[in-house]
């Protein structure tokens, strides 16, 4: 198995036999249907191969350029891959592939918890949801997010696929893995035991900020045609204007996300520092006593079980962490302090974002702060966060803390 991503995958991993065309940069096409062959007497719908098409039909079944991202994504992630309109649509696609009995699944992203309540409404069955610390029986699906949502903490694929006798593949249940917070060349899920990878290409595929997609990655060619007979007939295709942008984006995978890792790594470890000085001392002109915790797999030491976070993320640490302030007001305010992070969600783009995250997710904690760490140089961003949470401790040296209302302030 592939453990680096390599450049001249994401470059050259689409010149799919026999279908180089003599332009460089591929053009955009947003044709839906194309052009029949002359009768040849087999040559019908059913007789393409939809992995490796000779000819598109219409743009719901393929067109050229989602299926050349599709090569260059089941390529760096060692398998074959299919696109969705959006991750949720690619979530969706999962459940009616793998249609569970039951399904684990514990905290994470709260987009996927409603898609699978979308989904049991569909079935019109009783699809109990059980947590990923319960026993498993056959017939239930897995569901794992790593990095987790918001923390952008570490779970042990191989434990919950087969490390122990409860695990899910040793009673006859399957596992999916949200890899979303982890792309390559940060983690690979199939070593650890993961039976289908899935990402919002939102993210980091995209990494642009400027499309929405959704990819599912399984390990057979089998599984990748039911995908895609799916596919066809839920109509949840990317819409070919994305797909081109997903392209594009790839080519950079290997420079941006490495880059973004390294930066969040090295802020992860400085606002932990922060965190760590107490109240009325300070860290590089920083006030303690505003930062009650930060979150980040390269913070999370080595579980009770012996899960050392460091053998999965073998590429490098997650780009999206989180930290819990001491005070909600403060986590309102610092998104719309800071100069070069933008206060909006989502994650993965080249520009940082910030988000007191209970403004997208109502479930949580007011206090929580999520962070995506863009391309931008560490220098700049650590200097952001350090003039804002410097501006928010001499709001609270002046009394208002907890008094007075930050809003009044600013
Ligand atoms: C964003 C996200 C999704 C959903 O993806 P969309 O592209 O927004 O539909 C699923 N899982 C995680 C972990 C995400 O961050």
């Amino acid at each position: 198995m592939a453990s680096k991503l390599r450049g001249t995958d994401l470059i050259h991993g689409d010149n799919i036999a026999g279908s180089i065309p003599n332009e460089v940069a591929p053009s955009i096409s947003v044709s839906t249907t194309f052009r029949q062959p002359k009768p040849s007497g087999v040559d019908t719908v059913s007789a393409v191969d939809l992995r490796n098409p000779s000819r598109h039909v219409y743009s719901r079944y393929t067109q050229s350029i989602s299926t050349r991202a599709e090569h260059i994504l089941g390529r760096i992630n060692d398998g074959y891959a299919l696109t969705y309109s959006s991750g949720l649509a690619a979530a969706y696609a999962a459940l009616v592939f793998f249609k569970p009995k039951r399904i684990a699944i514990s905290g994470g992203y709260h987009g996927c918890h409603a898609t699978i309540e979308v989904y049991k409404k569909a079935r019109g069955a009783d699809i109990p949801i059980i947590d990923i610390e319960d026993d498993f029986q056959g017939g239930d699906l897995c569901w794992l997010e790593t990095p987790l949502n918001p923390t952008g903490e570490s779970r042990d694929i191989g434990h919950y696929a087969e490390k122990e006798s409860r695990a899910v593949h040793k009673v006859g249940g399957k596992l999916l893995v949200d890899a979303t917070f982890g792309p390559p060349p940060l983690q690979y899920p199939f070593k650890f035991g993961a039976d289908c990878v899935f990402h919002s290409a939102t993210k980091y595929f995209g990494g642009h900020s400027d499309l929405l997609g959704g990819v599912l990655i399984v390990k057979s060619l089998e599984s990748w045609n039911s995908l895609i007979s799916d596919r066809i007939f839920l109509g949840s295709v990317m819409g070919s204007l994305e797909a081109w942008l997903l392209l594009r984006s790839l080519r950079t995978l290997h420079l941006r996300v490495p880059r973004q890792s390294e930066t969040a790594t090295s802020l992860a470890q400085w606002l932990n520092a922060v965190a760590k000085t107490p109240a009325g001392q300070n860290i590089e002109g920083v006030p303690g006593g505003i930062i009650e915790k930060v979150w980040h797999s390269s913070l999370q030491p080595v579980d009770s079980r012996g899960f050392d976070p460091r053998t999965q993320m073998e590429g490098g640490w997650n780009a999206t962490f989180a930290m819990l302030l001491k005070d909600p007001e403060h986590a309102r305010h610092l998104p719309h302090l800071l100069k070069y992070f933008v206060p909006a969600t989502s994650l993965g783009g080249v520009e940082s974002l910030v988000e007191q995250r209970l403004q997208s997710d109502p479930g949580a904690d007011p206090r929580l702060i999520r962070l995506s760490i863009g391309v931008e140089e560490f220098e700049d961003l650590k200097n952001d966060l350090k003039a804002a949470l410097i501006l928010l401790a001499q709001v609270c040296a002046f009394s208002f803390c907890r008094h007075t209302p930050v809003t009044r302030i600013f």
